[in-house]
């Protein structure tokens, strides 16, 4: 029975989930953003795109509740030589792989940074993924990455575990394993996949203007949509 108005910066409702769904065999995952977009229409919600939220806003409109639901934006590392190399962040990657080029090199093994590689390589680029720790996605269910790890070797996707990024050379990235120091050479661009950083800076101005006002999911710490979609459910059933 509430009135609610959304508001989306971006042309579009979905947010990261859009880009979740683009890698190989991940499209069902759209299936949530479309039922969501259905029960928006169904239940008379007025979505308002193309408008980032501000505070003008809450002189406008005198909600009696805000839930800030901004998300994250990938996390940039403050590498050194970093400015002088090709790099482009995973959702630039996930949305428009054409300006990477041939040689790919994925830095950052998570879940996300497998499965960018695992995208890329199904574009027909010659990929390597290095990561730090001893093994990639380790962050997902062992299903997961068990078959990930398997795409991956069989598609020829060189992975580099254990190997630790020092620094941007210009077009050579210096890492550190077992073995010593060395230069990976030969790409065209560098993805990075190092994780996200919270869209948070409403939040504060928010919570002082608005009695009920509360900051759910990515924007309170990058994590998964189940996470996001409890945590805007009991916000909005406390209202
Ligand atoms: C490549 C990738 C793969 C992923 N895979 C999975 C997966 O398999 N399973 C899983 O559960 N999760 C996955 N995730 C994570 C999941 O997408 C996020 O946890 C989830 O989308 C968070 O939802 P959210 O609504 O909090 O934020 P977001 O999805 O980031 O949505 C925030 C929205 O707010 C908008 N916005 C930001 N600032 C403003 C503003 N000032 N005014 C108005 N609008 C604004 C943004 O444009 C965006 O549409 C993945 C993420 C990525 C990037």
């Amino acid at each position: 029975g509430h009135r609610v108005t959304l508001y989306e910066a971006r042309d579009q409702t979905g947010g990261q989930f859009l880009l979740a769904a683009v890698p190989p065999h991940k499209e069902v995952l759209k299936e949530l953003v479309l039922y969501l977009r259905g029960q928006l229409d169904r239940l008379g919600v007025k979505t308002v795109l193309n408008r980032p939220f501000d505070p003008g806003i809450l002189d406008q409109e005198r909600p009696d509740a805000v839930i800030v639901a901004t998300g994250a934006r990938p996390a940039v590392p403050e590498m050194e030589g970093i400015g002088g190399a090709k790099v482009f962040n995973v959702w630039e990657a996930l949305s428009d792989p054409g300006p990477l080029g041939e040689r790919v090199l994925v830095l950052g093994g998570g879940g996300v940074g497998a499965e960018v590689a695992d995208f890329l390589s199904e574009k027909g680029k010659k990929v390597t993924l290095v990561e730090m720790r001893e093994g990639i996605a380790l962050d997902l269910v062992a299903h997961l990455q068990h078959y990930l790890n398997l795409r991956l070797k069989n598609k020829g996707v060189e992975i580099l575990t254990s190997t630790k990024a020092l620094r941007f050379e210009g077009n050579a990235l210096r890492v550190e394993d077992a073995r010593g120091e060395r230069n990976l050479t030969g790409v065209d661009a560098f993805v990075i996949s190092l994780g996200s950083a919270p869209n948070g800076e409403l939040a504060e101005g928010v919570k002082k203007r608005v009695s009920q006002a509360w900051v759910v999911g990515d924007a309170a710490q990058p994590r998964e949509v189940m996470e996001a979609l409890l945590e805007a459910e009991e916000a909005a059933v406390k209202i």
